[in-house]
């Protein structure tokens, strides 16, 4: 049958294929609904320095399927990407992390947190994407300069002028900006020197056996040392255990995140952690 379509003719005649299609439109219906009710929250996992206090938090989005249960962001956000829907959802994600932000303020033990954002590649490179930061701020009166967006290294790949462009926009009403997953992308050094950046946050991936892989540790304090020798602070991600962070620490770096202090939580549970130290 294929063959009687012709040589040029694309064929969609493979039924896994054609399984693989249908289950993700149904999959981007069904993450339309979630928008519309409420199926997507936020949990927020803390950021700490040395001694276990406190920094702040990123805000990590999850979604509580009807049918699936609990879907994993590494499925669904690439998928949102795909399908624009990153747009709506991404705004959703900042206005609720904002309204988090406002809510601590009249804490004395909250009101010191940042919050970290994730910004996908496609949210940020879409025309309307600072004006939609600056309404969300204004809208929610969440101070910018307790906002950390974290952007990957993929954005670098083009229009490397709009980006920073951007970037100092926000950068000049107080917005702060990460480089997430740092080491595993493209970002070429020259770049690095001059994109508007406050923060490097070494991947996960060379955390996991900085102690076992001499060529992991190598580069865990090449980060450090890179982030220090650019003004830039630095964050390690996917801490799991006290060597790892004794490590981490005695290279210089100041800030962590992982399971070994917390893991992503619900708003509710952040004062009581934010009280003691973690870790
Ligand atoms: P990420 O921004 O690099 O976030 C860190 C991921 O590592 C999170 O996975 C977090 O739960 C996990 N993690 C934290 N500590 C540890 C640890 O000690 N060990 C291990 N093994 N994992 C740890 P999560 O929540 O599943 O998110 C996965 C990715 O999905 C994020 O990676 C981010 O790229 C993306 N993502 C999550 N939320 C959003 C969002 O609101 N918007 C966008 N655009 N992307 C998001
Ligand atoms: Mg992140
Ligand atoms: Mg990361
Ligand atoms: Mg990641």
């Amino acid at each position: 049958q294929a063959k009687a379509a012709g040589r040029n003719t694309l064929c969609f005649f493979d039924p896994g294929m054609q399984e693989a299609v249908s289950a993700r439109s149904a999959m981007e219906a069904d993450m339309r609904q979630a928008l519309q009710h409420g199926q997507f929250r936020l949990l927020y996992q803390p950021v700490v320095n040395g001694q276990g206090r406190m920094l702040g938090v990123e805000a990590l989005v999850r979604w509580n399927h009807p049918q699936r249960g609990n879907i994993s962001p590494a499925e669904f956000i690439p998928l949102a990407e795909k399908t624009g829907l990153i747009l709506p959802l991404g705004r959703w994600v900042l206005q609720t992390a904002c309204r988090q932000l406002v809510s601590w303020a009249s804490d004395p033990l909250m009101a010191h947190l940042t919050v970290a954002v994730n910004v996908s590649a496609r949210e940020f490179r879409d025309p309307g994407f600072v004006e939609a930061v600056l309404a969300v701020l204004e809208a929610t009166g969440a101070r910018p300069t307790q906002l950390k967006l974290e952007l990957t290294e993929s954005l670098l790949l083009n229009d490397v002028e709009d980006i920073i462009a951007k970037m100092t926009r926000l950068q000049m009403r107080g917005v702060g900006f990460s480089l997430d997953d740092f080491g595993t992308g493209y970002s070429s050094l020259s770049y690095l020197k001059r994109l508007p950046l406050d923060q490097l946050k070494i991947d996960q991936s060379f955390v996991r056996d900085v102690l076992t892989d001499p060529n992991d540790a190598t580069i865990a304090r090449t980060i450090i040392a890179l982030a220090s020798s650019l003004g830039l602070s630095v964050v390690a991600e996917g801490v799991e255990t006290v060597g790892q962070r004794a490590f981490l620490l005695r290279n210089g770096c100041e800030a962590f995140q992982g399971y070994l202090f917390s893991r992503p939580v619900a708003a509710v549970a952040l004062p009581g952690l934010v009280a003691s130290p973690l870790g």
